[in-house]
This record gives structure tokens, sequence and C-alpha cells, in this order.
């Protein structure tokens, strides 16, 4: 049953804004996510340490009504493209944030595409009014021009002039957000159905094993129930929302950390919940089976079937091994996190070794030695002797205060890890017309060359009704009448050897091949 038909409008009810902060580096967005979240009534009341977990819900006062907002805890436009090319569809609102002492900046403008793509309403949060250089009315006229006019200049667009440092009028964007929801949206779901949402993010903890963070979208998920995210299944054993606290039910546009899948989803995997324990296991593997399938379509398209037997008789990866320090768990967890997003080929891959809390130690420098790793300090930096030690040992270390940028540089290197790629590239036809038969030799075909080059020594295979039959050959030797060449032309007629092979039949086509480097992308 397709979900719209399952949602009688009776059974609709309102559901809390999901919001995700957009914008360029270094205007504000994590510094704004960090603020709301300390304004988080639940946390300040229980006296407790809002958790990052990909996700968090505050209460705002709105005309007396008390009023939930979803915000998704990682900033940027990056990660809400990608979560949407999973087909995680969870941003209701964007909060686009621009310095008032910057103004509008290409990621600005990437942010606004990428909203607007999606359909997705903005409210510009004007940010570092608190700083001497700021000019939030530049900041107005910059952004007409791409679409968002001030409510105050007759647009509908809603503007907010903060400061995510002092936290001023940090009330006011919540507020204007609730109300650009509830003017230009309508967002309900129903919650007494079986719980479907997508995956925020997700990773494996040592004790806890598969740790996912899922934002119900409709319906309500419960502990105990059976569930699917992407290719990973398992039963919810339980459930924590940011504070830590123990949860037995999740409604619509509720984050929760769920424990209990027996293996880790990726962020924007959408999820539901299955009747048992074994539809959901079927649900899974079935798209396990999908998911190798399209990844071999996907590499035959390049790879010849030789080098695709080779890839996976070795099936190496080429591993980035990476130690993380850094001053907070937070943010050592959250650089670990987003490292562990990032794809850029099956054949290279990221590997965190060993990470903590606090500067670079000389057992740090020790670790990266050994495993050959790179070290990361966000935020952190070795004393002098362990600088020395790792500038002796050729132990590479990278500093950065952006996690944005820690990801950038670390995907380039992962990218110039690549190996070169190859693409088969068919050389020549010829016909077999006579197979002469020496007890020397074995059989050599009489062929006619009907299109391109046959060279000595080069791979080949046999077509039969056009099928290919055997793959793995080789142009062994080569012969004009009874002198031996190196290649024959489209026109001419040869005698082929192919070195032990034998099962050639009158009619048969040997297609000759190379396999030639293509570009990267
Ligand atoms: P992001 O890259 O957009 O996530 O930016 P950050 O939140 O990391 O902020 C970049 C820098 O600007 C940090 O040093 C923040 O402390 C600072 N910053 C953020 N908001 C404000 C603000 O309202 N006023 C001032 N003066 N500085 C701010």
């Amino acid at each position: 049953l397709d979900e719209e038909e399952l949602q009688e409008d009776e059974d609709l009810r309102p559901r809390p804004p999901v919001v995700t902060v957009m914008g360029h580096v270094d205007h504000g967005k994590t510094r704004l996510l960090d603020t709301i979240r300390r304004t988080n009534v639940i946390a300040r009341e229980a006296g407790g340490i809002t958790q990052r977990i990909g996700a968090y819900q505050v209460t705002v006062d709105l005309e007396g009504e008390p009023r939930k907002i979803t915000f998704l805890d990682t900033p940027g436009h990056e990660a809400f493209t990608a979560m949407r090319a999973r087909g995680a569809e969870l941003t209701d609102v964007a909060i686009l944030v621009v310095a008032a002492d910057d103004g509008v900046m290409p990621q600005t403008v990437e942010a606004i595409n990428h909203a607007q793509a999606a359909h997705v309403p903005i409210v510009v949060a004007v940010n570092k009014i608190d700083k001497p250089g700021a000019n939030p009315d530049k900041v107005r006229g910059q952004l007409t021009e791409y679409g968002l006019v001030p409510e105050e200049y007759g647009g509908n667009t809603m503007f907010v002039d903060i400061s995510a440092k002092q936290g001023t009028n940090v009330d006011k964007l919540l507020e204007a957000v609730l109300l650009t929801a509830d003017a230009e949206l309508d967002l309900r779901a129903n919650p007494d159905m079986d719980a479907r949402g997508a995956t925020v993010e997700a990773r494996l903890d040592k004790g806890r094993g598969a740790v996912a963070t899922v934002l119900v979208q409709s319906g309500t998920l419960h502990i105990g129930d059976a569930i699917v995210a992407g290719t990973s299944y398992g039963r919810v054993r339980a459930m924590l929302d940011e504070n830590g606290t123990a949860m037995k039910e999740a409604t619509p546009s509720t984050p929760v950390q769920v424990l209990g899948l027996t293996s880790v989803p990726t962020a924007g995997d959408l999820f539901l919940v299955a009747s048992d324990d074994r539809t959901a296991r079927q649900i899974a593997e079935k798209r396990q089976a999908t998911e190798r399938a399209a990844q071999l379509a996907k590499r035959r398209k390049v790879v010849s079937l030789e080098s695709l037997k080779e890839q996976f008789a070795k099936s190496e990866v080429d591993m980035l091994n990476i130690v993380i320090k850094g001053d907070s768990s937070g943010s050592v967890e959250a650089l670990e996190d987003s490292l562990m997003k990032i794809e850029v080929s099956d054949e290279v891959g990221i590997q965190v070794i060993h990470r903590g809390v606090g500067a670079i130690t000389q057992n740090d420098v020790n670790l990266a030695t050994v495993d050959k790793a790179v070290i990361i300090g966000f935020n952190v930096r070795p004393n002098r002797q362990v600088a020395d030690l790792a500038e002796r040992e050729g132990v590479e270390i990278k500093y950065y205060s952006i996690i944005y940028k820690a990801i950038e540089d670390i995907e380039a290197s992962l990218k110039g890890m690549l190996k070169p790629e190859f693409e088969e590239v068919v050389t020549s036809h010829s016909e077999i017309r006579e197979i002469f038969r020496s007890s020397k030799f074995g059989n050599i075909a009489g062929v006619m060359v009907q299109d391109g080059e046959v060279k000595r020594g080069t791979k080949c295979r046999i077509l039969r009704n056009g099928i290919a039959t055997v793959n793995d050959l080789e142009i062994s030797s080569l012969r004009r009448f009874k002198d031996d060449v190196t290649s024959v032309k489209e026109g001419y007629e040869a005698g082929i050897n192919l070195g032990s092979f034998n099962d050639i039949e009158i009619g048969d086509i040997i297609e000759t091949f190379e396999m030639q480097e293509v570009e990267r992308k």
C-alpha cells in the first residue's frame, strides 16, 4: 500500500518541523546549533548535558503554546544533499546563516540553490550582529537578488538579525521557523501506524554495537519493533534521546538513538518497521543482494570480466589510517563520524586506528608510526618533543579547527590514493576460415582480419555465434604465410595460435582487446 493511501486525513496529527542549518563556512552554523541546543529546556532541568547524536529537539514558546522544533545537527548543504541522494527528505525548513560582516558568499548561494531545488522554505539568520563591521541591511539587499525578499521589503522571507555567540534573538529565530512552517507547510503525520523515517547518523560503539540515530517521519517507533534501515536490520532494544534519557516510543519528527541493529546503516538510509524479525531480515538480505548486484553492474561498465575477477580475488582496499585527537569527545566523535562517511571509491577507505581527547602525545606518534597513519589534531597540538619525534619518524600531523576543512582535505588525500581505472577497448575481429592441426604448436587458426589490427601478445576472446565463450586468451603467435609478424591489418589473412588453447571452430571470431586507462571524474 502506498503511504499516502494509509494517511486518511482525520488520522493526521501536527508534527514539529525539521530544520537544517546551512550557509557559508565560518558564518556560524555550528555555533548557532550549539546555542540552540543549550536552550533545550529538558536538558537544563535534568542538569543533563546534551550529547551530539545527529539531531535534537527543542521546545519553544509560541504565543503561549509550547511547540517543538527538531534540528538536524550536521550543518551544511553537503549533509543535506547526501541524505537526499539516499532518498531521505527530512528537512522541512532551512535556516540560512549569513555572517553580517561577510555577506553573501559562494556557499551561501549553493545553500540557497539546494534548499530551493528541494522546495524547502528558507528563514535567514543574519549572524554576528555583535561584530563592529556588521551590516545586516547589506545582507538583505544581496539576498533579494536570489529571490529571498525580506518581509519588511514586501517579500515573504523572514530575516532575523542574531548573534549566535551572545545568544541575541535566537528565540526570535526559532519563532520565525515556526511561523514560516505554519504559513507555508502542512506538517502533519499519522502517529498510529508502524514507524517510517530515515537514518540521521550511525556508528559502531564498542560496548553497545550498532548505534543509529533515526528520525521518525510517520508512525510511532516502539521498543521491541523489528526494523530495517537500508541493508541493516534488528529489533529495537533501547531508545535514547539526546539527553541519554531512555524512551519507550518515538512519535513523528522525534529523533532517537536506536540500539539493536545487527549492522551499521548509512546516514540517509530509510528505515521502516517490519511485521516481525524474520521479515525484517528478509527485506535486509534482499536489499543486500540488490546492492551487490548494482555494484557489480557499475563495475562491469568500466572493467572487463578479467579484471573484475582479479579484483574479487584480491579484493584489495587501500586504507588511509588515521589517528584523531581533539579538544572534546564531541568534536572527536563528530569528526570521526564525518570521516567515516567519505566515499571516494570502493578501492580506498579510511580507518580510524586510534582516537582520543587531549594533546597529541608520544603514544599517538608511536601508533601512527607502526600503522603508517596520519594524525589529525582538531584544536589540539603536540608539545615540542612530540613534534620532533613525529618529524624524525616521518609521521604527518595535520591541524584543523573546522570539520569541513578536515573532510575536504582527507577526501583529496583519498582521491590521490586511487589507482588508475581501466576500460576495455576492442582492437580487432578476425574470422576463423581454416584450422591447421600442428603436432608441435597445437591448432593454428587461419583467419581473415575483418576490422582493426591484430597484434601479437594482445589479449583476446572467442566469439561463437555472437557469444563470448572464452575470455582470457592471448595471441601467442601471429604469422603471414611462413613469417612471424608482430601485427596484421584489416583485410589480410593471418595464422593465429592461441597457445595451449585449441577449442576453436571454423566460423568463430577472435576478438582482441586492450585495457586503456580512463580518466577519473
Ligand atoms: P560554521 O563553519 O558556519 O559552522 O561556523 P562556526 O560556528 O564554526 O563559527 C565560525 C567562527 O565564527 C567561530 O570562531 C565562532 O565562534 C564565530 N562566531 C559564530 N557566531 C558568531 C557571532 O554571532 N558573533 C561573533 N562575534 N562570532 C561568531
